[in-house]
């Protein structure tokens, strides 16, 4: 499958967590956590279009005053979403600076916190100073936080001693792949059209719907949507990469995160411990290497990634990898 997720983790398996996600033809990017980014430009955070926050530890959000520095000039908004708490929290950051010369500026965040059974929302504009607007929020028993005809971001908490983190899905609804050779033959270029068309088959478009395609010969010719899905497209399942961080090695967090990442392309997942210091994983409510690639396997993720070491391995990095990749690709035994 051609990926239409780019997820990468941009501070590597020992630093802050934070996996930049850049959507293919599209411009956009979504991170999930917001540890250290300096390691992004500011052209690569300026695609960010929301952000997925697992809980409010530092490590997690520490980088919140980079994207805000980073779009305080812009007239363009933000979305934010995190465990309960996160509007507060936020609302706390924002207070910390003075916004007296702000009043032109068209910065919108909006903060959205995952209760469970609600999602609540606060809007913070520049021109305000970043005052709080509580919105009414909307029912969410599901955990789906966020849904663009592209892709969708699903949550479920799980423990983190006592209090929640969120992990996440990222979901396409229904992967198009264009064939090549029908393009060729049929004499269109390829360009931005191909991302304009997909989009129309996933709005569920009528098929008499006309398209402007760009021809290799100069020029553009006006086809009908169906007549382009039925030569140039395929549809498959759409692609799925699962985020998975800060969750205590518990029988029910074990099952939540099997059901969120089933048949994932790619399991990102927290491998803080090796499996012979369980006994500290337990204590500091993280996972060790050896469950990481068990959730991986029981899960049919494609691929594993992991991340979130502790420091204490720093000195063998392999350690961790070796344990996980061997828990993944191990034949099924007694669960994990
Ligand atoms: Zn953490
Ligand atoms: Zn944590």
């Amino acid at each position: 499958m051609r990926s239409v997720f780019y997820p990468r983790l941009i501070n590597g398996p020992f630093g802050d967590p934070a996996l930049y996600v850049h959507l293919a033809h599209r411009g956009q990017a979504l991170l999930f956590d917001c540890g250290d980014l300096h390691a992004l430009t500011g052209r690569e955070l300026l695609k960010v279009r929301a952000v997925f926050i697992s809980h409010g530890h530092i490590d997690h959000l520490v980088g919140f005053d980079t994207l805000l520095r980073t779009f305080l000039y812009r007239d363009l908004n933000l979305q934010l979403f995190g465990p309960a708490g996160i509007i507060d929290q936020l609302a706390g950051r924002l207070a910390g600076y003075t916004w007296n010369l702000t009043a032109g500026f068209s910065f919108v965040l909006t903060v959205r916190e995952w209760r469970g059974e609600r999602l609540e929302e606060t809007v913070f504009r520049a021109q305000n100073g970043f005052a709080a607007e509580p919105q009414p929020g909307r029912d969410c028993d599901d955990g789906l936080l966020y849904e663009t005809p592209f892709c969708s971001v699903r949550a479920v908490r799980l423990d983190h001693g006592d209090i929640c983190s969120l992990a996440f899905t990222l979901e396409e609804p229904l992967h198009i792949a264009i064939h090549r050779d029908a393009l060729e033959r049929r004499g269109f270029r390829p360009g931005p059209w191909l991302a304009r068309f997909k989009d129309l088959v996933l709005q569920q478009a009528p098929g008499e719907t006309v398209v402007a395609v760009p021809l290799a010969a100069g020029g553009s010719a006006g086809v009908a949507l169906a007549e382009l899905a039925e030569e140039i497209a395929s549809t498959e399942r759409g692609m799925k990469v699962c985020y998975v961080t800060d969750a205590a090695p518990t029988a029910a967090n074990l099952r939540k995160i099997v059901a969120l990442a089933t048949a994932s392309h790619l399991l990102v997942i927290e491998a803080v411990f090796a499996h012979r210091d369980l006994p500290r994983a337990r204590l500091r409510n993280h996972l060790t290497a050896r469950l990481a690639g068990r959730l991986g396997r029981l899960a049919g993720a494609t691929r594993l990634r992991i991340f979130h070491h502790s420091p204490r391995y720093l000195d063998r990095p392999q350690l961790l990898a070796t344990e996980a990749q061997d828990a993944f690709s191990r034949e099924p035994q007694d669960g994990p």
